[in-house]
């Protein structure tokens, strides 16, 4: 039996995973479960989980958590201490404290926070370099099981990208898309940020950035999919490829990662080829999606440079879902924030989140010259 520590069990991947743990009951259980705010929703959980903690990053007046839920800066250390595996599935920059916690620990870390490694990836290096780090993000998830048995590294990876939700408006049209617009995501069930950073393909530029350290020295490359069946390739030394196919469903790598290789499966999704549609793929469109290039350049400057990106992002993305900056800023504030960001080396997680908070204000700064 695996305990789980359930970083972010609240959000989108928090919730998958507990379906995935109560379908796997004779291999996984949840030790801990740990949320940003939503008092009510974590309440449900402990009820029905009875975790050995119960722990909340930012509690808010007025929402009563479940009595005995830690809180706070010790609430990380609480969730993961006594742990058999850490699914960090925190959304966002807040993400990276609890991956080092992880790490510090010694214990296997499933990673959806992509950001995680995007802004601090040097700082998890040993972790990585032992095996711990264990992809949740769908195209990572893919790749490593298509390289698992693989004499030889491969040619080339693939990272297939849907598009998101605008890839069919004209780009006049796309830049002043709502909220709304851009949340209804056409393949892959998602929280808000992530749902809009696929719109803009920063999700996929920042997956990139994460392919570079989780499989190191191999070239990275960008295809758009739209119907997201094929959850990306890796094109092997004779030139043939690699890749695994079903129905997009993020419980599949959730419980791949949870479980391992050799686990018996608890989870399956049903599904038959027949209704599956026709497997296309271009080339990206890098005119359509200008915050791509941006963020791919801040991963090759390296240091804070990605720290400062993402941080540019979320400001920007929350402007845009709080209706107070059209869905064209934000590439124009990633931007922005890149142009005044000097890259520095990152060393300790003080000069991530020193990087951090400098590109926040910038952004802001930036929000304010658009709007
Ligand atoms: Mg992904």
């Amino acid at each position: 039996m695996r305990r789980v520590a359930v970083l972010g069990s609240t959000g989108s991947i928090g919730r998958q995973a507990l379906e995935v743990i109560e379908a796997c009951a004779g291999s996984l259980s949840v030790h801990s479960l740990l949320c940003r705010s939503n008092a009510e929703l974590l309440s449900a959980q402990a009820a029905r989980f009875s975790p050995a903690a119960t722990c909340m990053l930012s509690p808010q007046a007025g929402r009563a958590a479940p009595s005995g839920t830690v809180t706070g800066d010790e609430a990380i250390e609480a969730a993961i201490e006594g742990c058999d595996i850490v699914l960090n599935a925190i959304t966002g920059f807040a993400g990276l404290r609890a991956s080092l916690v992880a790490a510090a620990l010694g214990r296997p870390l499933a990673l959806a926070n992509k950001e995680s490694l995007v802004t601090g990836g040097v700082l998890l290096r040993e972790h990585l370099d032992a095996g711990l780090v264990i992809p949740v993000d769908s195209e990572h998830s893919t790749i490593a099981r298509c390289l698992e048995g693989a004499s030889r590294p491969p040619r080339r990876i693939i990272l297939t990208a849907s598009g998101g939700a605008l890839r069919d408006l004209p780009p006049a049209a796309a830049a002043a898309a709502s909220p709304a617009e851009v949340l209804s995501h056409p393949t892959w069930d998602m929280g808000p940020r992530i749902t809009v950073d696929s719109a803009t393909l920063v999700n996929k530029a920042f997956e990139v950035i994460e392919a570079g350290w989780l499989f190191p020295g191999v070239e990275t490359g960008v295809l758009i999919h739209p119907r997201s069946i094929v959850h990306s390739l890796v094109e092997m030394e004779d030139g043939s490829y690699r890749a695994l196919l079903g129905v997009p469903d993020m419980r599949v790598p959730i419980q791949h990662a949870l479980l391992g290789a050799s686990d018996p499966r608890g989870f399956a999704v049903p599904d038959d080829p027949v209704s599956w549609p026709a497997l296309e793929f271009s080339a990206l469109d890098h005119g359509r999606y200008p915050a791509f290039g941006t963020v791919i350049a801040a991963g090759t400057a390296g240091g804070t440079a990605p720290a400062a990106a993402n941080a540019a992002d979320e400001v920007a993305v929350a402007a845009f879902l709080a209706g107070e900056m059209p869905f064209g800023g934000i590439a124009e504030v990633v931007a922005a924030v890149m142009a005044a960001h000097g890259a520095a080396p990152v060393e300790r997680f003080e000069d991530v989140v020193a990087a951090d908070a400098r590109a926040r204000e910038e952004a802001r700064r930036a929000i304010e010259r658009i709007v």
